[in-house]
């Protein structure tokens, strides 16, 4: 591609030394000194005189040298300064997007969602206007193609190729926010043949901000600590950013995670974009530490998940030479195949490789804030928005090269995918649960995800399971999804490699605790089917009266049965809670049923509540319809099991007043899932308070503590004991992961850490020095998925219906079973790995040991999580736990915990 335009080289290490050796005497000195003197010297002296050229940077640094319409608006002209000058808020960009887009006879517009903080999340859909004139003909024809008995009509040497280019899913890495600008201006405004020919050959969907919340938070942060004379040293606090950081969106959650997962409105808003337009090519732009260069995939190709076809190898590989030339014309540092993985397919550049389409992952050294100095010169914010442009331009270049053949590539991939999945020994999966609304979620990600589903209608047994007839559904793997069915589903346990740079599985039905089984050929002749499902089918929760009401009840056993305790409580109601499972009598259809409630059914009494009969009746029915929950009225207190509803086995509950601590020492991602859990999920307001503002009057008006993952290094002995005093005082800490491993360090528990090697390298012989890497991280866990047992009898385990919890587990510390025979209450068993990568022998060293115990401190007690309940938001089967720590914590047996 040519670049051609006069100050492209401007601010590079060399025009910079020439124009001090013209300028400045002291340069001659400055060689004499040594190296490292020499190094930094040169840097001070730049720092001094950079300011001036990053200011003189124009949009032709940027840019080709062509024909621009004049009509069409620069991004200077509307935002105010030069893309560069200034970290572009996510306002500002809106703006100009909008203006943009209504200036241009070959831009449509259009929001596909909102963030957390209702920021618009936008789609610029370009092409030349004669493709825009019939965009739905254009996009019917292309979806053709995905569809392998419709896909032999079309005549791809005519076709548009799909073309999707997303910026900044990690928001304090902005060059590709503000590179986003630039690329939608050249292909609105450039008139040269070149531009003319992309916007005929292809359609390019913009997408300017993936994270929205997190750009505008890093915007605002570098902004406003940007100097007038820009200051290049990186202990700046431009370059320091507070916690949380802008990486993240609003609940601090990697949305460079979630595109499997869909926990949150941009993740879940974009897959639908996504299978809409079933592009061919998408792109992820981020940056990585000052002192790189820049990055463009492949990856490290024994990192590929399996699943991945290798011509999606080979065409990414051919689309890098693209970038590779264009990064060669303006002299800019690369590197490619030698560092990051296609593996998990939660990621922006590796979900599209499960859907026909090439994902493609840029990383650019960060400038972080406007300049900043590394081992490769002076990094300018401009030069970084400047490799990204370049790259989005040869993205383009690629694309319309390459354009039939990847067309192709499209239409081989889903007519290859009904072949595998005749062929595979798996059949497909069964799947059912007795909690509704956890179904009803799995089966809505399915159908994001494009899976078809079907409900079966005839009871079946599988595996020693009962799967019973419209309670179940069936996922074939004889389908065009075939691919993405068997990464949900799939139990990995052979690596063609150990070192991963996330998490080694993901299996949703383990995450959702489902009851599944894998169908073969005999089994799947033997499923009765109904229609294809379209929509994850709504819940119809209810309240069943009586003539003369006495109390009401509800099973633990749903998702949402907490939000509707909580709910109640808010209302001022006395609840209770059943620790022995009962039968009573209901009314159903008119008809009096015998039905079971588990231990954890919440009971409301009509006794000495504030409200009357009727209003507690009006309350409850709503909540009901909230929450897809059924609530019973019951005419009696006498129960058909040995128990009456006032006996004083029956506990009294009270409000939860929780708290968690954020802030220095603590992980925000951990953090912010316990914070989205009970925001988003719970209905819950919790506080998050700043691990400096802990004292003891603070915490006075909390009953309950969460110590998510972190280290906690800068609580200081007072606040230590701050805490230990008030859990003394009645209370109850709940701590997971690294909280739990701090709880022991500081003796507020009594927990022994298994001593043993745990996966470690033991270096116990001689190695070659190149090994090191590799052999460190074998010795790591990133994320695998665990098998454990459960005492079901235990408060902390009400509400499931099975003793055997998948756990999402991360990190090699194992610590031993309590003394007391009843505080471990979650263990692994004996063989626990499920899926995911471990070191050889880990298993053997975790099997048996503590996954959840509970501790005893004066009249409080701490609950000690393992594995984080809540992992990224989809960890369902974990919620429960978790509800169960806060809502029933306070009511478990002092004699049953370990003491300290
Ligand atoms: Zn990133």
């Amino acid at each position: 591609m040519a670049m051609n335009n006069p100050m492209m080289t401007d601010t590079s290490i060399s025009n910079i030394l020439a124009t001090l050796n013209g300028k400045s005497k002291p340069i001659s000195q400055i060689l004499a000194l040594k190296s490292m003197y020499l190094h930094l010297a040169i840097m001070l002296i730049i720092s001094v005189f950079s300011t001036n050229l990053v200011a003189q940077v124009d949009i032709t640094y940027y840019l080709p040298d062509i024909e621009y319409d004049p009509a069409i608006p620069t991004p200077k002209s509307v935002i105010g300064h030069q893309v560069g000058e200034w970290h572009i808020s996510h306002d500002k960009l809106v703006q100009y997007m909008e203006k943009l887009a209504a200036s241009s006879d070959r831009i449509i517009i259009q929001e596909y969602a909102r963030s957390h903080e209702n920021r618009p999340l936008l789609n610029l859909i370009i092409t030349a206007p004669k493709n825009l004139a019939r965009i739905d003909e254009i996009k019917d024809i292309h979806r053709k193609l995905c569809t392998p008995n419709e896909a032999d009509q079309v005549n791809t040497a005519d076709e548009p190729i799909v073309v999707y280019q997303g910026y900044s899913i990690h928001g304090n890495e902005s060059s590709g926010v503000n590179a986003s600008m630039l690329v939608a201006y050249y292909l609105a405004a450039g008139q040269s043949p070149e531009v003319l020919n992309k916007l005929e050959n292809g359609i390019f969907i913009i997408d300017p901000a993936y994270n929205p919340d997190g750009i505008n938070r890093f915007a605002s942060w570098v902004n406003s600590h940007k100097s007038k004379h820009l200051v290049s040293d990186p202990a700046d606090r431009e370059y320091t950013e507070a916690y949380p950081r802008g990486r993240t969106n609003h609940y601090w959650f990697d949305l460079n995670r979630d595109w499997l997962l869909l926990s949150h409105p941009e993740s879940q808003g974009r897959i639908k974009v996504f299978h809409d337009w079933k592009p061919n090519i998408l792109t992820d732009h981020h940056e990585m530490n000052t002192n790189s260069t820049f990055f463009f995939q492949p990856g490290i190709p024994s990192r590929t998940n399996p699943n991945t076809p290798q011509r999606n190898q080979d065409l990414t590989e051919e689309i890098g030479h693209f970038h590779a030339h264009a990064l060669d014309s303006i002299n800019s540092l690369y590197y490619t195949k030698s560092s990051f993985d296609d593996y998990y397919y939660g990621k922006g550049s590796t979900y599209p490789d499960a859907n026909a389409c090439v994902g493609i992952l840029f990383e650019q050294a960060s400038s972080r804030g406007h300049l900043q100095e590394s081992v490769n010169g002076l990094l300018s914010f401009p030069f970084t928005i400047r490799n990204q442009v370049v790259t989005s331009l040869s993205t383009q270049d690629a694309a319309i090269s390459k354009r039939q053949e990847m067309l192709d590539y499209q239409r081989i991939f889903y007519k290859n995918n009904i072949k595998d999945g005749k062929n595979s020994i798996i059949r497909g999966w069964l799947y059912t649960d007795v909690d509704a609304y956890k179904l009803k979620r799995y089966n809505e990600i399915m159908l994001a995800h494009q899976l078809e589903i079907y409900p079966i209608t005839k009871d079946m047994r599988s595996n020693g399971k009962l799967y019973k007839a419209n309670e179940s559904y069936f996922i074939p793997m004889e389908q065009i999804q075939s691919k993405m069915a068997k990464t949900i589903f799939e139990k990995v346990r052979t690596f063609p490699d150990s070192l991963f740079y996330d998490v080694s599985a993901w299996t949703m039905p383990l995450a959702f605790d489902l009851q599944y089984s894998e169908v073969n050929k005999g089994d799947k002749s033997r499923l009765e089917l109904g229609k294809r499902m379209i929509d994850a089918q709504s819940l119809k929760g209810k309240l069943y009266p009586e003539d003369k009401t006495y109390a009401y009840i509800f099973d633990w056993n749903q998702y949402k049965s907490a939000n509707a305790l909580l709910a109640i409580q808010d209302a001022g109601l006395i609840t209770k809670m059943i620790h022995k499972e009962i039968d009573v009598d209901v009314t159903k259809k008119g008809e009096k049923q015998n039905m079971h409630f588990g231990r954890g059914s919440i009971i409301v009494p009509l006794q000495n509540q504030n409200k009357t009969g009727n209003e507690i009746q009006n309350i409850l029915s709503q909540l009901a319809q909230e929450n897809d929950l059924n609530i019973f009225a019951l005419s009696t207190g006498i129960t058909k099991s040995n128990m009456t509803l006032g006996n004083p086995d029956v506990a009294t509950l009270y409000r939860p007043n929780v708290m968690v601590i954020v802030g220095d020492g603590t992980s925000s991602y951990d953090a912010g899932e316990i914070w989205h859990t009970m925001d988003q999920k719970l209905g819950y307001p919790l506080t998050k308070m700043e691990t400096r503002d802990i004292s003891s009057t603070s915490l006075k008006r909390y009953n309950t503590i969460v110590m998510a993952h972190g280290w906690y290094g800068s609580l200081d002995k007072d606040q230590v004991e701050n805490i230990s005093n008030w859990i003394r005082q009645g209370n109850t800490l709940i701590t997971v992961r690294g909280g739990t491993d701090w709880a022991a360090k500081k003796d507020l528990i009594d927990l022994k850490r298994y001593k043993g090697q745990t996966g470690k390298d033991t270096e116990d012989e001689y190695q070659p020095y190149e090994v090191h890497p590799v052999r460190r991280g074998a010795g790591v866990i990133g994320g695998a998925i665990f098998e454990t047992k459960m005492d079901l009898t235990h408060p902390l385990s009400y509400g499931y219906d099975d003793d055997i919890l998948p756990v999402f587990h991360r990190g090699t510390n194992i610590y031993h079973t309590t003394n007391n025979p009843y505080a471990t209450p979650l263990k692994y068993t004996a063989s626990p790995i499920l899926s995911g990568y471990i070191p050889r022998g880990f298993d053997t060293k975790i099997a048996n040991q503590a996954a959840l115990t509970v501790h005893k401190l004066g009249s409080g007690r701490v609950i000690a999580f393992q594995d984080n309940p809540n992992f990224r938001g989809y960890w369902y089967g974990g919620t429960k736990q978790f509800y169960n720590a806060v809502f029933f914590g306070a009511e478990i047996s002092s004699r049953t915990m370990e003491p300290k």
